[in-house]
């Protein structure tokens, strides 16, 4: 096929993801990255067309335009797959250095000492680097979850790879796979591989968008819109797995009721909103001083539960213990007021063939128990051996 029409192909492709990128940014604004992936994809039909009116323009403009618009490909590309993945923005003096360095080059061999190979090898390194760490940019997370960030990855990091290789593959005399003298191969060849990798791309872009979607869409489902810790129906899902999980491995499973103390007179002095800030003062110490691994959901009102996998009765009295004093020595400020809060936990340890809602009944209990006793404290009806205690009697142990 002729390279001319080759390029003809790839503007019109070029153009239609452009067109279909700038429909799902204005429908999706929400997405990271989506708007700039399709500039990106602007930048590349405007290459197409430049590279189209060869000939046409002085040697030089045309030499720094090329360089300057494959260079924004693979910057744009680099910067909206770290928009996707959460990360900051490149600093744009960087950016700039290096269009600047890649451009500068490239005249140089074009108008200093005329090196089409240098030139050729200038770009390739540039653009295959942006697109290698576009690539790595994305594979982050696990591959059960997010498959499109590791498709895009391997579709990003392939077409860097090959651009990186480009100037080996090609190199001038004999030495390379493809005589360099035969140009209009290598400008075809060149042609195909970028048309066939951008839209890889831009299938797994499309595929992303549907991913960050399906995210949120779970994230809202299993999530307290308040205080953005699990809701009773995802806790207790993973309540579930993490009793099956360990009495396959014969490691034990605890539970914490955690209950705020006169939460009704909180809301009495400081209103409903005030209120609903101390229930996420309660989560935010509570992440703070739990392990990254232990789940904590709502139950309802002021009421949360808390999963502790692979700690036993001892160890989930002295996490309930350790939560009740966070929770007592970090007061919640609000409006220049200082409000000290406080929580009655009651505990719960598995002991063979426990079920979630035996054990949730006597972590209810416990908390119960806390209450009675006059609140701000930790109580268990369990011993460690994981048989049950004559109701309300904690071990001495628990509680202050
Ligand atoms: P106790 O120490 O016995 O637990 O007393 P309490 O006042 O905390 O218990 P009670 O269950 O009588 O009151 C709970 C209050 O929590 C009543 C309700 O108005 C309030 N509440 C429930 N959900 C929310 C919420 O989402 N936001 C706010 N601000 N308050 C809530
Ligand atoms: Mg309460
Ligand atoms: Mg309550």
């Amino acid at each position: 096929m002729h390279s001319h029409t080759l390029l003809v192909m790839a503007a019109i492709l070029m153009c239609i993801v452009t067109m279909v990128l700038a429909v799902m940014w204005h429908f999706n604004r929400r997405i990271p990255g989506l708007g700039s992936w399709g500039l990106a994809y602007l930048s590349g039909f405007a290459l197409c067309g430049l590279l189209l009116a060869h000939g046409r323009l002085h040697e030089a403009v045309f030499v720094a335009a090329v360089q300057t618009l494959t260079f924004l490909v693979a910057y744009l590309n680099l910067a909206s797959a770290r928009a996707y993945a959460g990360r900051p923005p490149l600093p744009r003096r960087y950016v700039a250095g290096a269009l600047t360095g890649v451009v500068a080059l490239s005249l140089y061999f074009t108008i200093g000492q005329a090196h089409p190979g240098a030139r050729f090898a200038v770009s390739s390194l540039a653009a295959g680097s942006l697109f290698l760490l576009s690539g790595r940019a994305l594979a982050t997370g696990s591959i059960a979850h997010y498959p499109a960030r590791y498709l895009f990855a391997l579709a990003s990091g392939a077409h860097g790879v090959f651009l990186l290789l480009r100037p080996l593959l090609f190199s001038p005399g004999s030495a390379g796979l493809f005589d360099a003298t035969n140009m209009l191969t290598i400008s075809q060849f060149v042609v195909l591989e970028s048309i066939v990798a951008l839209m890889l791309m831009a299938f797994c872009i499309l595929m992303l968008a549907n991913e960050h979607s399906a995210a949120k869409l779970r994230r809202l489902a299993e999530r307290d819109p308040l205080t953005d810790v699990f809701n009773r129906r995802s806790f207790l899902n993973l309540f579930d797995k993490a009793l099956s999980q360990g009495a396959r491995s014969a490691r034990s499973v605890a539970v914490l009721l955690v209950d705020l103390d006169r939460f009704k007179s909180i809301n009495d002095s400081v209103g409903h909103k005030g209120g609903d800030e101390a229930l996420r003062h309660f989560v935010r110490t509570a992440v703070a001083t739990l392990r990254n691994e232990d789940v904590i959901g709502r139950f309802g009102g002021e009421e949360f539960a808390i999963l502790l996998a692979g700690s036993g009765l001892h160890d989930a009295l002295a996490t309930a213990e350790r939560l009740r004093a966070a929770i007592e020595a970090n007061p919640l400020q609000l409006g220049g007021a200082t409000m000290v809060l406080t929580v009655s936990i009651g505990v719960a340890s598995s002991c063979r063939h426990d079920d979630a809602d035996a054990m949730l009944d006597r972590a209810d209990k416990a908390m119960y128990a806390a209450k009675h006793k006059g609140r701000n404290r930790v109580e268990t009806l369990d011993q460690e051996s994981g048989l049950r205690l004559p109701q309300h009697a904690a071990l001495p142990q628990a509680g202050r």
